[in-house]
């Protein structure tokens, strides 16, 4: 019945995409409020997959997230504006309090000034794929009720030490990276019992970590859903390394939809970035949560990153045999292991590399799903190849030449050579692996290794190179050092916010 309801729904919202020139936006100058522009929210509507709305987002009127660290905010991208925080404040004095309610008078007139800058300079640049508020349209309603959907951190109990994150998501990372103290579980059993006068109104419920399935907390709201027959949709996002006989149990009874994070399809690479996880082990649960739920309802998130985006085609191979649908997860940070801090030259590389992969030949409602998901992930490379070639554009043209950088190179060590800091031996031994460097560089990398190299002389030369010869000699952490110089994610970093396309 449920399915077509949406199945309705979704063919109503296409629909209505008819009246989208005729749709009136919100627009309060009068009133103090910034709206967002009439000319970005049409061009919002055309990609919003439940079809136009009127306001940019429905998040404040739908949605609670309680964060790790107890606090109430109404989505994960707006975690400034804090409703309260638990155990100070109750559950209903956060949704129905006077934050909330002026976060939502912003909402009505479509103004995000209140905490929602990543959204706000989303629209700015138009970039609308993966906006958080595109979920909370699925209930568009601005009336004042319970919340539709809860989304819930509770903690960050986690048993494995992912490369690309952080203490805060995870108690091993914490432990073992960071060594520092645990975080502190703020909520408790009282908590719990206030959740109950929510749980039964929400439609969604989605539980995050941590790790889910070793958070007791969620053990105790997965009983609770069960002695209530609840029909809510779960969602669990978990790193597939558990799966034990209540698991099992809440999987069959309740109405569980699972995303599993899995990021190679090689064993070592795999265990690489999943830090703790054993790979087969993970892959045998998947298969075992796949066949729980019925062959519905099961998602793999990939995290595509330098080391394993070419991994991405080879997991939708294996998503479209399970029939289960595909979740990228763009990663921000850290920058150094993201793939909008690649050369625009290396994007080119990924995105023909994506281009003539061959793709399994299989038909089904989830493998169409996953292509588009595939195909809107290879236009989200080639807005960064874009972006990252125009940064470099305009960073080449503050860069010195190869001329300049050896004339540079020749009076620092002359200094240096006079000042007795190193020896005549030391110069030669310094140019040699200076051209070693050189050669082993593509020619566009040579660019900025002339550059960042002349940079690199005239703000810290002769320290550095004190430094240097104070600690002994070194030639390998000398081709290291040198060998960096070539590479730029800084500048991708300090200039992405500015540009736009
Ligand atoms: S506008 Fe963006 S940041 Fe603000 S509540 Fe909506 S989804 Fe969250």
């Amino acid at each position: 019945m449920r399915q077509i309801y949406d199945f309705a729904k979704y063919y109503y919202q296409k629909l209505s995409r008819l009246k989208l020139p005729f749709m009136r936006y919100p627009d309060s100058k009068t009133k103090n409020f910034k709206s967002i522009p009439r000319s970005k929210m049409k061009e919002f509507n055309k990609v919003r997959f439940h079809g136009p709305k009127k306001l940019a987002c429905y998040n404040p009127f739908v949605n609670l997230f309680f964060n790790s660290r107890g606090q109430a905010v109404v989505c994960c991208r707006n975690q400034d504006i804090v409703l309260g925080t638990y155990p100070e404040n109750t559950i209903s004095e956060m949704w129905f309090g006077n934050v909330a309610n002026k976060l939502r008078e912003h909402m009505l007139n479509n103004d995000l000034s209140m905490g929602c800058g990543y959204c706000e300079h989303q629209f700015k640049t138009s970039r609308f794929y993966g906006l958080p508020s595109m979920h909370a349209d699925y209930y568009s309603s601005t009336k004042l009720t319970y919340p539709k959907i809860i989304e819930l951190e509770l903690s960050n109990i986690c048993n494995l030490q992912c490369v690309m994150c952080s203490g805060i998501v995870s108690s091993s990372i914490r432990k073992y990276r960071e060594k520092q103290e645990p975080l502190k579980i703020v909520y408790d059993d009282k908590f719990i019992e206030q959740l109950k006068e929510f749980l039964p109104y929400a439609k969604e419920i989605k539980f995050y970590g941590g790790e889910p399935f070793l958070i007791d907390n969620y053990y105790k709201i997965w009983d609770f859903l069960l002695e209530i027959k609840s029909k809510a949709k779960l969602h669990v996002v978990t790193n597939g390394t558990t799966l034990n006989d209540k698991v099992k149990t809440y999987l069959k009874h309740l109405n569980f939809t699972i995303t599993v994070s899995f990021d190679a399809m090689k064993k070592d690479l795999f265990e690489s970035i999943r830090v703790g996880a054993n790979f087969e082990k993970v892959k045998s649960n998947i298969l075992e949560y796949n066949k729980i739920l019925g062959g519905k309802g099961l998602s793999l998130s990939i995290t595509p990153m330098k080391i394993n985006c070419k991994e991405v085609p080879e997991i939708i191979d294996f998503c479209n045999d399970l029939n289960a649908t595909v979740n990228m997860s763009y990663v921000e940070n850290p920058a150094e292991m993201a793939l909008w801090t690649m050369p625009s030259k290396q994007l080119e590389e990924l995105i023909e590399f994506y281009k003539f992969y061959k793709f399994k030949p299989i038909k089904s409602v989830n493998a169409d799903y996953n292509f588009k998901a595939f195909s809107q992930f290879v236009n989200q490379i080639s807005q960064y190849q874009k972006v990252n070639a125009k940064i470099e554009k305009e960073y080449e043209l503050t860069l010195k030449t190869k001329d300049e950088c050896y004339q540079i190179i020749s009076q620092t060590l002359d200094f240096v050579l006079r000042e007795n800091i190193i020896f005549e031996s030391d110069k030669t031994e310094i140019y040699k692996v200076i051209q070693e460097v050189e050669t082993e560089l593509s020619e566009d990398d040579k660019k900025f290794f002339y550059g960042n190299l002349t940079n690199f002389l005239e703000t810290k030369g002769v320290p550095a190179l004190k430094n240097f010869v104070a600690n002994g000699f070194d030639v390998k952490k000398l081709k290291d050092v040198l060998s960096s110089l070539s590479e730029r994610p800084n500048i991708y970093i300090k200039n992405y916010k500015n540009i736009s396309l």
